[in-house]
């Protein structure tokens, strides 16, 4: 069976027992502070199980794209070394909300392992949940009975609750759980060892393939366990891990699902897969990582400096470490194999494919700046080496934690790199200095959150800010929030007319008003589906009925901008192409920006042409056509793109103006005719990342007022310039003008500088057979000074030329020696200089024949023909 039959049979048994079949959800998770990453198929749906939101379906089932590289459930530093834990994997799910529990769980379980997979029921093991005591946790005994009615007995493990006790992060939704195993090691392994034995234990072919939660409880951050309003059902398979087993491999690597990629980079490499340890490992490690690269990037995470961005781009730099250091890839590689996995990807995630070359170009941009890196790093190990040499052979911890954080070495590549250079490393050191930044960076993002206030239970809020910008509401929970620097409160309300950030447009900021008081809403965020409103008090009386009333002015402002951007993105499209597509957006009172894949500067000319459409359909005062709750489908058929790394629901909201213009899928504020927006300019177009160029605009009064400034600029230049037409030709003028007097000043100063030197010859004067110079001159630059120096040179014989000058207020000696001084009389324009200098109180230096200096007091300048003459006569006598 191969890996796409496997996935397609899973789903079809679920789809056949009444589960609703959704598409994974994107990797990236936008609106959960606690998460950054999807890390189980449960996360997409962790609101349902909270009870903030109804479930669409009661029973749903799916393929989920996860990563676990950060956080609870962070697999990374295994991922390679081992055979059977990715950084992104597949969860196969299976979930019940409120509907079926235990028993058809653990049944279809294992009549889908068994039957439909044919999996060897003697090579399988469950686990149930033996209780713990500290937490007052029974044992599961339901689940334990339900195992005993299909499999033997002494097959059926007691798990503790690090195993079978499921959370998903330190709070949220956890309960009881119950693994299925698999041992796949050869008939004569399993003779000699018994398989139970092995089970939870780190074997690489006795794995947990199938998890089966039952959600019970929701996790406080006090730490206790509250009940969950109802019982749920998640399970979670490890896709690859599944195919190992039917398809009958020791490692998930040895299946199809990474079979081409693994071939692929072996060939490359010039390699053979599967003949030594270290380099099947940096194969593995780039085969497992591409995929988690691609489909982040694909999903809307560029790798970056911060955050989840920051995940990614540790990743990649994971990838090309191995393969710089084992592979010998110098060059980068990595965004070759995007197109191998996205070919054979197609089918199940259409998103990579679609967007190929540029998740290609942002790969390999990332890795050409990574390995530039990586040689400046050695570079510097290089540079260090005699210093580690003294250090009793000896790289210092410090030096070992400046590579990692600002080259990205770890410390195993510093230490192999180290090795070949016969140095060892200072472990120790390293681990104190990366302790240390450990607890600065803790110190600097710690924040304690309360546990949920709630005042009316199973309220969904009501959002009415399409419509309304006040409205009458209550509160029905809140909690506070504090960091090192501030303490806020989080207040949900039962009905709101805030908007909360999303999709680009800013969250709105207002007032909660009750008949005592009037608190401020300084932001409002999105977590999940709560919309949170942000206040730095509470008030007084929680349960005053409020009137809450959105800034109106500003969302006006916000409006204006949101449809403007929608006019860009649809102007973009037709003057650049179709391949235009939004890669982010930012909207607020002041500006609107916009980030969309172009792989070119947009010229000066298309930029007018897309402002240009734009203001013509401001000035058509096309009506908001706004359709809320219309099947995806039909939005698309309306030509609505859908953003990649976006999660939309089975219902969506469609944003048009004029159908055959501009037609979007959109959640934020609208105006209600293009009309409103009045005017819009662009104020700047830059590149932000490979690929990814981004446009500054701002639409009615603000752009009023730009283009007002601008204008005001140019009257006042009209004005210096005393003319009022053809402006740009006036100051062309003014140039050519300049640049011609310039000419003439200089061919001056010439005549002027071969008049000085004539005069400089007449004033030589002999001394002991060498013909000695030295005067304060009237020079206007230093290269002057050095022209006139070396025109001297060319005149004069056995020359011992002294000359001072003030140039730009400051004072310049200059030395210049014929070269037969200099070799036989050991004269040395150097030392000189510097001699004289004491007079101008300073400094320099130079060549034997020619030297200068600068110093701080002019004042000494006449000093130093005499000083000069003085110090000639005693180097010459000497
Ligand atoms: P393990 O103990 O092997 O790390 P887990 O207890 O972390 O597994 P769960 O959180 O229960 O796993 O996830 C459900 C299933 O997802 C597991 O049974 C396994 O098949 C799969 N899985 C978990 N982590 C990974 C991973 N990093 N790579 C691939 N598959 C995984
Ligand atoms: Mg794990």
């Amino acid at each position: 069976m191969n890996s796409a039959e496997i996935r397609q049979k899973f789903l079809d048994f679920f789809a056949q027992r009444q589960h609703q079949i959704v598409p994974s959800a994107p990797l990236v998770v936008k609106d959960d502070p606690t998460l950054m990453f999807i890390n189980s198929g449960m996360a997409p749906f962790k609101d349902y199980f909270l009870g903030n939101k109804p479930a669409p379906s009661k029973r749903i089932a799916d393929t989920q794209k996860c990563l676990r590289v950060s956080g609870k459930h962070n697999d990374l530093e295994e991922v390679g070394y081992d055979t059977y834990h990715h950084t992104m994997f597949e969860m196969l799910g299976n979930w019940s909300f409120g509907d079926y529990f235990k028993k058809e769980a653990l049944a279809w379980s294992w009549e889908l392992l068994t039957e439909v997979y044919q999996l060897p029921k003697d090579r399988l093991y469950v686990s149930v949940f033996q209780g713990d005591d500290s937490e007052n946790l029974p044992m599961d005994q339901e689940a334990f009975d339900i195992w005993k009615s299909m499999i033997a007995e002494d097959r059926i493990l007691m798990g503790n609750k690090k195993d079978n006790f499921w959370e998903m992060g330190d709070t949220g939704p956890c309960g009881p759980c119950s693994e299925i195993h698999v041992d796949l090691r050869t008939d004569e392994e399993r003779a000699q060892v018994d398989g139970k034995t092995l089970v939870n234990a780190d074997h690489p072919q006795v794995v947990e393939i199938w998890n089966n939660v039952f959600m019970e409880f929701n996790r406080l951050a006090d730490g206790s366990l509250v009940k969950l309003p109802a019982q749920h059902v998640d399970t979670g398979m490890g896709f690859e891990r599944l195919c190992m087993a039917i398809q009958g491999k020791r490692s998930n690597y040895d299946t199809d699902v990474f079979q081409p990629l693994i071939q692929f980079i072996a060939k490359e490499a010039g390699v053979v897969y599967g003949e030594n340890e270290q380099v099947d490992i940096a194969i593995r490690v780039m085969a497992d990582h591409i995929r988690a690269i691609a489909f982040a990037i694909s999903d809307g995470q560029l790798p970056s400096n911060n955050k989840a961005g920051y995940v990614i781009r540790r990743i990649l730099r994971r990838a090309v470490r191995y393969s710089f250091t084992f592979l010998d890839f110098k060059k980068p590689f990595l965004y070759k194999l995007a197109a191998v996995l996205a070919d054979q990807m197609e089918n199940v995630f259409p998103e990579l494919k679609a967007q190929l070359s540029f998740v290609q170009r942002v790969i390999e941009e990332e890795e050409n700046a990574f390995l530039r890196t990586l040689e400046n790093g050695l570079k510097r190990l290089d540079a260090l080496e005699a210093k580690f040499k003294e250090n009793n052979n000896t790289i210092d911890g410090k030096t070992a934690f400046e590579l990692y954080d600002t080259f990205g070495f770890p410390l195993d590549l510093t230490a192999l790199i180290a090795r070949e250079k016969g140095l060892k490393v200072d472990e120790a050191g390293f681990g104190v200095e990366m302790e240390q930044q450990k607890n600065r960076s803790r110190n600097a993002s710690a924040q304690e959150q309360s546990d949920w206030v709630i005042i009316q239970p199973d309220v969904e809020t009501e959002f009415l800010g399409y419509e309304h910008d006040v409205a009458d509401s209550h509160i029905v929970r809140y909690r506070q929030v504090k960091t090192k620097s501030k303490s806020e409160y989080h207040i949900v309300l039962d009905r709101t007319p805030f908007y909360a950030e999303s999709g680009g447009q800013v969250g709105d900021t207002g007032y909660l008003i009750s008949n005592a008081e009037q608190i401020e809403v300084l932001d409002t965020k999105k977590e999940n589906d709560l919309i949170l409103h942000i206040t730095s008090k509470l008030p007084q009386n929680i349960e005053a009925t409020f009137r809450s009333e959105v800034d109106f002015e500003r969302r006006n402002l916000i409006r204006k901008n949101h449809s403007a951007t929608h006019l860009l993105h649809a102007a973009l499209r037709k003057v650049l192409g179709e391949h235009v597509q939004q890669k982010g957006s930012l909207v607020n009172e002041k500006v609107l920006r916009f980030d969309f894949s172009h792989f070119a500067k947009v010229t000066d000319e298309q930029l007018r042409e897309v402002e240009n459409i734009v203001n013509q359909r401001v000035r058509q005062a096309i009506p908001l056509e706004e359709q809320r709750n219309i099947p995806i489908a039909e939005a698309k058929e309306m030509g609505a793109m859908a953003l990649f790394g976006e999660k939309y629901g089975e219902f969506v909201r469609v944003i048009a103006f004029d159908r055959d213009h501009s037609v979007e899928l959109c959640g934020g504020i609208h105006v209600h005719n293009t009309g409103e927006i009045g005017y819009f300019k662009i104020l700047s177009e830059s590149s932000v990342a490979a690929g990814v160029r981004r446009i500054e605009a701002t639409t009615a009064a603000s752009a009023e007022e730009y283009m007002q400034q601008q204008l005001n600029e140019l009257n006042a230049v009209r004005e210096v310039l005393g003319t009022h037409s053809n402006i740009s030709g006036a100051v062309q003028k003014l140039q050519e003008d300049n640049k011609a007097l310039q000419k003439q000043l200089e061919q001056f100063e010439l005549k002027q500088l071969t008049t000085l030197k004539e005069s400089l010859v007449q004033k030589a004067q002999s001394i002991d057979g060498v013909n000695f110079v030295a005067e304060k001159v009237d020079v206007s630059t230093a290269d002057y000074l050095k022209k006139l120096a070396f025109d001297m040179r060319q005149a004069v014989d056995n020359l011992v030329l002294v000359l001072a000058a003030e140039i730009d207020g400051k004072p310049q000696i200059a030395v210049m020696l014929s070269d037969n001084l200099v070799s036989d009389r050991k004269l040395n324009a150097s030392q000189m200089v510097r001699e004289l200098a004491k007079e101008i109180k300073g400094g320099g230096g130079g060549q034997p024949f020619y030297a200068t200096a600068g110093g701080k007091d002019t004042s000494g300048l006449t000093a130093v023909p005499a000083k000069a003459a003085e110090l000639v006569k005693t180097l010459i006598n000497a």
